[in-house]
């Protein structure tokens, strides 16, 4: 196994992010809960990204890369992060984000407003398309660029929660680690770190679009897995999925926004109704369902989205 460490990290955020009981939540839902404070990663406004973009930063960097593009929807966390990294660093961040969504200057789009990005929309629903479009303004530009894929999510992307649950298992062992899914890295190497680093964990992602996830996952992970050069035989088996999209992507459905509420009213944090909202309400009702036995420990990932909090509202 080569290992995490033989992999090039930019530093971007604050780490180790803290872990810390949802009391309140924890006694009402009758269930050890804990939260991974991924919100705090002390980029922007935090979030996942940070994770995933020391990594693929550091390639763009060492590839000697002038202008970084990547996109995403209108109020992609994402794509913001990647332009607050490019900035951080001295690159210059082109979005190229698919017209879908806010795209009023609020939320991320106010936030790469003030970061002075150059973003552009394209009306399409092919992130092909965008890709090609990236090839197309880079070479116009003529100087050497890097190109993120949406959300981050590629092998060297999901090296962060891989990275992440190395983090986790310094701090405290969890029977139960649930997260947001939304274009797989996360969520992947969530699944790869708790083979490779906390073994006794069942990870459970909360799907808050249509995907073909357990193909998506499974993919990433052994990706990830050949970068690492990890023995391990990757399978579904290795992580629950459950549908949490509702009305669909980036549209809030009533039980997020019960859970952005809950969040609020019982413990003064902030959940976002594209991602983490929908995720904490599948956690509630794996809780309800009797999913978590007393004894065990749960462990909420908590993955940022302010940004679109203030954009599409709930
Ligand atoms: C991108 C994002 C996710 C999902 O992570 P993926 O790696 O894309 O699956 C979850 N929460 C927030 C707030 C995000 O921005």
């Amino acid at each position: 196994m080569n290992g995490l460490d033989a992999f090039d990290k930019v530093s971007l955020g604050v780490f180790p992010t803290p872990i810390h009981r949802l009391h309140n939540i924890s006694r009402l839902l009758g269930a050890q809960i804990d939260i991974k404070r991924d919100d705090l990663t002390g980029l922007g406004l935090g979030g996942n990204k940070v994770r995933k973009l020391e990594y693929l930063m550091a390639q763009a960097k060492a590839q000697g890369a002038q202008v970084v593009f990547t996109t995403g929807g209108a109020q992609s966390n994402h794509a913001m992060l990647t332009a607050a990294a490019a900035r951080r660093l001295g690159m210059t961040p082109i979005l190229i984000l698919k017209k879908r969504g806010v795209t009023a200057r609020q939320g991320n789009q106010l936030l790469e407003h003030l970061m002075g990005v150059d973003v552009r929309f394209m009306d399409t629903d092919s992130y092909a398309d965008i890709y090609a479009e990236m090839d197309r303004v880079g070479a116009e530009l003529g100087v050497p660029y890097y190109k993120i894929p949406c959300g981050g999510s590629n092998a060297l992307g999901t090296l962060g929660y891989v990275d992440c649950v190395r983090e986790i298992a310094q701090q405290g062992q969890y029977d139960h680690i649930v997260v947001a899914e939304g274009s797989g890295g996360t969520m992947a190497g969530v699944a790869l770190g708790a083979k490779l680093f906390m073994p006794g964990a069942r990870v459970h992602g909360m799907m808050v679009d249509t995907d073909p996830f357990e193909q998506i996952t499974v993919d990433l992970m052994r990706g990830a897995a050949a970068l690492l050069g990890a023995q391990v035989s990757v399978s579904a088996d290795d992580f629950t999925l459950r549908d949490m999209c509702g009305p669909g992507y980036a549209i809030p459905s009533e039980e997020g926004n019960a859970a952005v509420a809950m969040m609020a009213q019982q413990e003064g944090l902030f959940l976002d109704p594209v991602y983490t909202g929908k995720a904490f309400a599948g956690l509630a009702a794996m809780a309800r369902e009797g999913a978590f036995a007393p004894q065990e420990r749960v462990l909420f990932i908590h993955t940022g989205g302010a940004g679109g909090l203030f954009a599409v509202g709930v």
